[in-house]
């Protein structure tokens, strides 16, 4: 045998891996996952055995929508407050979106930049996504080259003057572009004519936010960014779905071989319209958060895989920017370290099992990034897992988690799920709730 030693064994009678959950010993060498053995397998000589009991072994979660925001906008979230909140999660890789900090990321300079600011920092995998605004065609092979997982853009006002939207021309010709050289464009779909036309009321009411962001846009952007993928064979991806409406034609664009992949997030999975206080602007995001039925709709979706994975869009902001005004209020949901609990909690109920979470969530947004060495406890593979305790259940307490701003739309529920610790490369970055020294390396797409 060649390469490092065994020197971890990770023991569970609930080891969660692409054939199934069950009992069994991962052999780590070197941060590579070496084997996947019998429970009761021998431990090699001079190799650690680390054992969880019936606690559930899961590959370390893959979160491809997070804005850290840094540097720039850093009282907002920060590389150091955002991957530990990540380790503390379960999530092990993490991929910035490439606006809200300053610079944005959309030029070869600020992506370096930004990997500079960040790489004493990671306490978890950090990847970037480059940005496709109007002005910077000419860079998007460049920043592909460098390293970028694809690129992201936005149909309609994105919030911030220095990151524009593309308009249905501009669209065309990034995406043509970026299909030249074989990326992917990933897409905040929201029609801005739908937009423009819907009522606008300010004020405190949850159901005229609502009002103001209609399914319609939705639902116009996705027929649009499908007609412009299947025309010219680009690969698409539609950032957090919560229109429902749009499933079916993005489950016929599938199967006439379209290439288009689909996320939501699991504010759209477990919260509701119909709960939102009136005020509570930290329930605030765009798309909106929509009905209980337009909910069971996503989880239908999921279920025959039209939507492909579930990732945070943590999108955090200073609490003075929530005032109780849904116009005005600053948009984005912080639930970085939630998302796991949550997603599990609604999955159990309706009858998902952790696999299905496992896939969701590490498996598809690492197969979406074409990262192959995450996303599943198997043989060759990155050494990162998360530990969790599945019938084990906590009330969210804002005080306690990681990110920078303590604000969030799951204070005070009850979640089941406790992340006892994360794994990254085969060293332990998270463990009740206390956090390691930063091991976290940057990422660059696999060339
Ligand atoms: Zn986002």
């Amino acid at each position: 045998m060649s390469g490092p030693d065994v020197n971890l064994i990770l023991r569970s009678t609930r080891v969660v891996t692409p054939e199934g959950t069950r009992p069994a010993a991962v052999a780590v060498a070197g941060g590579t996952i070496d084997a996947v053995l019998p429970y009761d397998t021998r431990v090699p000589a001079g190799a650690r055995l680390e054992g969880f009991g019936d606690d559930v072994l899961l590959p370390g979660l893959v979160d491809t929508h997070v804005h850290v925001n840094d540097p720039g906008r850093t009282a907002w979230e920060g590389f150091w407050t955002a991957t530990r909140a990540a380790a503390a999660g379960g999530i092990t890789t993490l991929l910035d979106m490439p606006l809200n900090s300053l610079p944005p990321t959309t030029t070869v300079e600020h992506l370096r930049v930004k990997q500079g600011v960040a790489a004493p920092k990671a306490h978890v995998d950090t990847g970037f996504w480059g940005g496709a605004i109007p002005s910077n065609v000419k860079d998007l092979r460049p920043l592909y080259e460098a390293g970028v997982f694809g690129f992201k853009c936005f149909l309609s006002p994105s919030g911030v003057e220095e990151f524009p939207e593309l308009d249905q021309e501009q669209l065309a010709r990034s995406m043509a572009e970026i299909a030249g050289f074989g990326g992917l464009l990933i897409v905040h779909a929201e029609d801005p004519h739908h937009l423009a036309e819907a009522p606008q009321r300010p004020g405190p009411a949850y159901a005229d936010f609502l009002a103001s962001r209609p399914r319609d846009a939705e639902n116009t952007a996705i027929e649009g960014l499908i007609a412009h993928a299947k025309r010219l064979n680009a690969r698409v991806h539609v950032l957090h779905l919560s229109s429902s409406d749009a499933l079916p034609l993005i489950a016929a664009a599938k199967r006439e071989g379209v290439r288009v992949t689909v996320e939501s997030c699991p504010h759209f999975l477990t919260l509701t319209a119909e709960e939102v206080p009136d005020g509570a602007t930290e329930f605030k995001c765009c798309p909106p958060i929509r009905e209980a039925a337009n909910q069971d709709a996503l989880w239908a979706g999921l279920a025959d895989g039209t939507i492909d994975c579930i990732v945070s869009d943590h999108s955090p902001c200073t609490t003075d920017l929530k005032t109780p005004d849904f116009a005005s209020a600053w948009g984005g949901i912080s639930s970085l370290q939630l998302g796991l609990p949550a997603i599990w909690t609604e999955a159990r109920r309706r009858g998902h099992s952790l696999d299905d979470v496992a896939r969701w969530m590490s498996a598809a947004p690492a197969a979406l990034a074409g990262l192959t060495r995450k996303g599943a406890i198997e043989a060759g593979r990155d050494a990162d897992f998360a530990v969790l305790a599945p019938e084990a259940t906590f009330t969210v307490d804002p005080a306690e988690l990681f990110h920078r701003n303590q604000v969030t739309a799951y204070a005070g529920k009850t979640l089941h799920g406790v992340v006892r610790s994360s794994w990254l490369r085969g060293v332990r970055i998270a463990a009740d709730g206390e956090l390691a020294e930063p091991t976290g390396r940057l990422l660059e797409r696999d060339r």
